[in-house]
């Protein structure tokens, strides 16, 4: 067995618990309606979900909508269905961290009555200049001592829409020679006219996300704040907020390593900007990292949770190589995807000695291993397709497939030898004419021995089909430190075959349906565009690692 790797924050939970410092477990995953969640937000809901679920806690599910220009409906929708389809329910019902603007304002109040807020009147390039740098401390704004009751007036008409967008700023007063920047007297609320898709119009102020979460996290009584590491110079503020107001709750600010993933980019921002100038067909194309493509693609939700698994909670900043994640699909599908057989490129087989009109139903089952999966009929007539790759005019003996004089077995069915080949004037081999062995079904031939087994369909007895097959979108490694990463676009990520034919049995596929097409790979029916009359496979992922180094 796989050693279990490290969670440093289960430890963490494990300690709270037995100490007594908290009865159970509460956690939340608080995604920014920006965009749709890709496969990093994966961990933090594996994380979040999976910890509390494993200490019998509950998970939130928290809109952190604050920046109202970024956000929108139909986004916090995908969001919320990707949570579920991953196979997490979260406690009660979703919350909004723009649900607590009323209470945000008053614990605004209650900083400035203490001294400890005031309204600044710098611009924000002058604020910007104040601040100082990493190497310099900052320096304090002319309006850094204003009275407490001049204060509470200005933010008071700063609510009631009396100044202009960005003319007035409220910000904590704390240190501005702090080493740590976020210490500097951080903004706390901003003024910006602009429609809320919670709250409409109420608010021209707007709080920061720093004085939001924190605050957030205590109302809905969080007891681990788990984040990603770039947080943790914002844990001193964290920590400050609420060590200053009077609030009953200051869950722990955790901070663990983001996940990224070779291959691939795992920013809104960017993956926007892939959607946005088309060069993939929306956020859950299947070849985007988002958690709506992956499942577009036929990865399965166990499969993800497995993944993050895998890669472990740690603070090692790391990437992850997308071997690591297919490698988690494959053993998932290779378990309970069905087996079928779909050939990409036929190539036209006659049985010169197979009766003409005659129609055979045979019988194969829909997993080697899983007696339980049942069986499915295959119908053998005189007329078969295989695929192109699958036969050469001569070969090696490495060859393990169909060659000119030689002999076949045709998966499920009978031995095949080819005679002859038929080419047209280009000299593209167009058919195979073949003669079969009637007595080589569930048993081997006598007095020679096939090359192999190669998968087929009758010509008859078979559906059209478009098979999409889909490579990494990137060709390097690292895209996103590329100067433009779209420059490492891959254009060959997409490759489609309109003329695909597969077995009967598929015709009854349904959308999201996943299988094992014999010798081909894991393929799944389209979400969206597979249809009784019209079969779109995608494929998921490769039978064998083809990333290997
Ligand atoms: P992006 O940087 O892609 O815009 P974000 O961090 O701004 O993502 P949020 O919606 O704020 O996106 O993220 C919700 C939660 O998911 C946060 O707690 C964040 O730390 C976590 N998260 C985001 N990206 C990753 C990642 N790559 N690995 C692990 N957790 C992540
Ligand atoms: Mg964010
Ligand atoms: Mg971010």
């Amino acid at each position: 067995e796989a050693p279990k790797p490290a969670n440093f924050i289960r430890n963490i939970i494990t300690a709270d618990l037995e100490s007594g410092k908290h009865q159970s477990v509460q956690t939340r995953f608080p995604p920014e309606p920006n965009g749709f969640l890709h496969v990093g937000h994966a961990k933090s809901i594996c994380i979040n979900f999976g910890l509390a679920e494993e200490f019998n806690g509950k998970c939130n599910l928290r809109f952190d909508d604050t920046n109202p220009a970024k956000e929108e409906t139909a986004y916090a929708e995908a969001i919320a269905e990707d949570v579920s389809w991953l196979g997490f329910q979260w406690a009660g019902e979703i919350h909004h961290a723009a649900d607590y603007f009323d209470e945000l304002y008053a614990f605004a109040e209650e900083l400035i009555n203490k001294g400890l807020a005031y309204v600044d009147e710098l611009s924000a390039d002058e604020m910007r200049s104040y601040r100082g740098t990493l190497t310099q401390p900052g320096k304090d704004s002319p309006y850094r001592d204003r009275p407490i009751a001049e204060n509470l007036d200005l933010f008071a008409r700063m609510k009631a829409g009396e100044f202009a967008d960005g003319t007035m700023a409220l910000r904590a007063k704390i240190n501005m020679q702090s080493p740590n920047m976020n210490m500097r007297d951080p903004v706390i609320y901003r003024i910006k006219r602009q429609h809320h898709i919670r709250t409409g119009d109420k608010w021209c102020i707007y709080p920061t996300y720093d004085f939001t979460h924190c605050i957030s996290d205590a109302l809905e009584g969080i007891t681990h704040s788990l984040c990603t590491l770039e947080f943790e110079d914002h844990r001193p503020l964290y920590d400050w907020v609420l060590d200053n107001i009077t609030i009953a709750c200051h869950p722990q600010q955790i901070e663990f390593s983001r996940l990224n993933l070779e291959h691939t980019v795992t920013s809104k921002r960017k993956l926007n900007q892939l959607v946005t100038d088309g060069l993939v067909n929306g956020w859950d194309d299947p070849r985007m990292p988002t958690i709506s493509g992956m499942r577009r693609r036929g990865y399965t939700p166990a499969a993800i949770r497995d993944f993050v698994v895998r890669t472990g909670v740690t603070k090692k900043v790391h990437t992850v190589e997308m071997s690591l994640l297919e490698n988690s699909v494959r053993e998932d599908l290779g378990e309970t995807a069905p087996r079928a057989m779909a050939v990409l490129k036929p190539l036209k087989v006659t049985i010169t000695n197979y009766p003409e009109n005659k129609v055979e139903e045979l019988s194969a089952p829909n997993h080697p291993q899983d007696e339980s999966m049942g069986n499915r009929s295959l119908f053998f007539t005189k007329t078969v397709f295989i695929d192109e790759e699958d036969f050469r005019e001569s070969a090696n003996k490495k060859y393990k497939r169909l060659v000119l004089g030689k002999s076949v077995r045709l998966r499920n069915a009978y031995v095949i030898t080819c005679d002859e080949m038929i080419k047209d004037e280009q000299g593209n081999i167009t058919e195979l004419l073949c003669h079969y062995d009637p007595d080589t079904l569930g048993k081997n031939p006598e007095g020679y021995k096939p090359k192999g087994v190669i998968h087929w369909v009758s010509e008859s007895h078979s559906k059209t089909a478009e098979i999409r097959l889909y490579d990494r979108l990137f060709n390097v490694p690292n895209p996103g430190s590329a100067e433009d990463f779209l420059t490492t676009i891959n254009p060959e990520s997409l490759q489609v075959i309109s003329n695909a034919k597969v077995e009967m049995s598929l015709a009854e596929a349904q959308p999201e349906q996943t299988f094992q097409f014999e010798r081909e790979g894991y393929f799944c029916a389209d979400r969206y565009e597979h249809q009784k009359d019209k079969l779109v496979f995608n494929r998921t992922v490769t039978l064998r690692d083809s990333w290997a180094k």
